[in-house]
């Protein structure tokens, strides 16, 4: 069934036709890496990851997601601390891919780092420069917009509008206010490369477009980020890849999240509201912050609450309770590969609509749960279970080993040793028939909001409100 993306180029949704449906191109950027990750960033992290894991089901998919390890931000960052640039980028990087690990996002295909590029940087500059579309100035180059006719396309901005939202430096040396740095001079405190104009480092905007060329091509399928980015960053990108590659197109969808907020309000510093995905991960399992994350459609703002964590995790115990009861029914196949089924996808291909696809899930999960009620042959339980995984695998969840899920203390606040000391304890008192001592445990736990479910096979326990 067909892929639909809201494009934000031409401002509708359009039907997904990749430019070769054999190596389907998409490229993010990435986090810069001189600070811990905030649930913000993570935005964009999960987005894309469900998008490459549908992307996946019907073609093969190159997915590139760029670590940002030159910029103002990190030179400041490791002045501030008096280390090298290395060690701040180095340590960041890896607390990136641990903190996005813990919420279930798959390592892109590729992971370029701009230092890595900075030849292909300097030769893409230089092109630009021969093609009367940089110029040199003061020991910088910089990008002529007034060469680019449809520079402001993509955001959809007038003159007056760029020049005031790009917030860029009016430096004399620049022609137009709203031409930008394609690279500039570094003194010799600060990282720099030999290049043609001194030596110096690249501007913010030429990484993505040059790692882009040197692991996607020309012309690749997607691109995304999160909305802020569209300018100037994003707007800079296809002005300098678009011209390079003399006229050819430089993506065919431009796809962006919207932005998240927490409690209702800007994240920031100054108003000490920032939610680092590090810090988060203390309080919730991974896959509840990932659910949280993808409650609200993409495109949307999200407001993140304590309140929608908790939800988040309520919910996935009510998931997993229905997993835990189907734990004798034998698997099918890979989940990842498995069919899922329709409606779920239809959700999904329409646009990512993770609500909807969250819905489906849940009605496949009711429907589990009646075929147990229902005492269904085992072929009906096993697709049950079956298209259950299979969709949660779609958006990265419910893939844990239920046990493991509920024995995380974490899930429910409550100490799994002691809850299961406590069923024992209530099982010898019952054969002892000191029944007495067996209605006080199971009131103890009752009160701690544990159910006990006696059957054939022993006690369970379950938190209240669990099942469906
Ligand atoms: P940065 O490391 O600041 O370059 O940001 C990495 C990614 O996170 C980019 O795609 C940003 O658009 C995205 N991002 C940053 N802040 C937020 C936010 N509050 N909500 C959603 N996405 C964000
Ligand atoms: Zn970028």
């Amino acid at each position: 069934m067909d892929i639909w993306l809201h494009n934000t180029l031409t401002g509708k949704k359009e039907k997904f036709v990749p430019g070769d449906p054999g190596r389907v191109t998409m490229y993010v950027c990435g986090p810069t890496v001189y600070n811990y990750a905030h649930i913000g960033n993570a935005r964009p992290a999960v987005v894309f990851d469900v998008l490459a894991r549908v992307l996946r089901r019907h073609y093969t998919l190159v997915y590139a997601r760029n670590i940002t390890d030159v910029d103002d931000k990190i030179i400041k960052a490791a002045a501030e601390a008096g280390i090298e640039t290395t060690a701040i980028t180095r340590k960041f990087t890896d607390i990136y891919r641990t903190d996005m690990a813990a919420l279930g996002v798959d390592a892109p295909d590729l992971e370029p780092r701009a230092t890595d590029h900075i030849p292909t940087i300097i030769t893409m500059i230089e092109r630009l420069l021969d093609q009367g579309h940089a110029y040199e100035a003061d020991g910088h180059v910089l990008f002529d917009v007034t060469s680019f006719g449809a520079y402001g396309r993509l955001s959809r901005r007038d003159r007056e509008e760029m020049i005031a939202g790009a917030r860029v430096e009016v430096a004399p040396y620049k022609k137009d206010p709203a031409d930008f740095v394609l690279w500039k001079p570094s003194d010799g405190t600060q990282p720099g490369w030999d290049s043609p104009w001194g030596r110096g480092r690249p501007g913010w905007h030429i990484e993505c477009s040059a790692m882009i060329e040197a692991h996607l091509g020309e012309t690749i399928d997607i691109h995304g980020g999160g909305h802020d980015l569209i300018f100037p960053h994003h707007e800079n990108e296809i002005a300098q890849g678009t011209c390079v590659h003399d006229g050819a197109l430089y993506a065919r969808y431009w796809v962006h999240n919207g932005f998240l907020n927490v409690e209702s309000e800007k994240m920031s510093k100054s108003l000490g509201n920032v939610r680092l995905v590090h810090d988060l991960l203390a309080e919730a399992p991974g896959e509840a912050i990932r659910l949280a994350l993808l409650r609200g459609h993409y495109r949307q703002p999200l407001d993140w609450t304590a309140e929608g964590l908790e939800q988040s995790r309520k919910t996935l115990d009510r998931l997993y309770g229905v997993l835990r009861d189907l734990k004798d029914v034998p698997g099918l196949a890979d989940p990842r590969t498995a069919p899922v089924p329709d409606a779920f996808w239809a959700a999904l291909a329409d646009d990512l609509n993770t609500p909807r696809a969250l819905a489906e899930l849940h009605d496949l999960a009711r429907h589990a749960r009646q075929c147990l009620n229902d005492g269904e042959d085992a072929a009906i339980l096993r697709q049950a279970k079956a298209d259950l995984l299979a969709a949660g695998a779609l958006l990265g969840l419910l893939q844990a080993d239920p046990e493991t899920w509920f024995h995380q203390a974490g899930a429910v606040g409550i100490d799994p040793v002691e809850i299961e000391a406590l069923v024992a304890a209530r099982e010898e008192a019952r054969r002892i028939r000191d029944f007495a001592e067996a209605d006080r445990i199971r009131d103890a736990l009752a009160e701690k909001g544990i159910v006990l479910e006696d059957g054939s096979g022993g006690t369970v326990w379950r938190v209240a409100g669990q099942t469906l």
